[in-house]
């Protein structure tokens, strides 16, 4: 059997694809609470509207930015490069892919990158 490799990381593809879905499933609530949220007039629950609305922002930014890390780290479960840093080309350890499989670098890369 030639499909040893691709069985290998099907998990981190199955991981992915579900986060995927979450991320979109996410963003699709969304508007729908913004919406609902323009319709109350009352200063204080303004107010109170209005920062769960910054919130919903930062979520919403953190949504997209994570959405793109997924896409990406599919396209390379695609191109069989999943699972290498891009900093340094060692294999990311299972572990750390485990908690984040669409993490780009090695734990070193990553908290060397942190600090600078
Ligand atoms: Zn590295």
């Amino acid at each position: 059997m030639a499909t040893t490799v691709k069985i290998k990381k099907s998990p981190y593809r199955t991981m992915l694809l579900k986060k995927r879905q979450e991320l979109l499933a996410a963003g699709q609530r969304r508007p729908e609470a913004l919406a609902m949220s323009l319709q109350t007039p009352d200063e204080v629950e303004f107010a109170i509207r209005s920062a769960q609305q910054d919130l919903n922002a930062a979520t919403a930014e953190l949504h997209s930015r994570t959405l793109r890390e997924v896409e990406s780290a599919l396209k390379r479960v695609a191109g069989g490069t999943f699972g290498e840093c891009e900093a340094c080309g060692e294999e990311i350890s299972a572990n750390r892919l485990k908690a984040i499989p669409w993490a780009r670098y090695c734990l070193t890369c990553q908290e060397l990158r942190s600090k600078n």
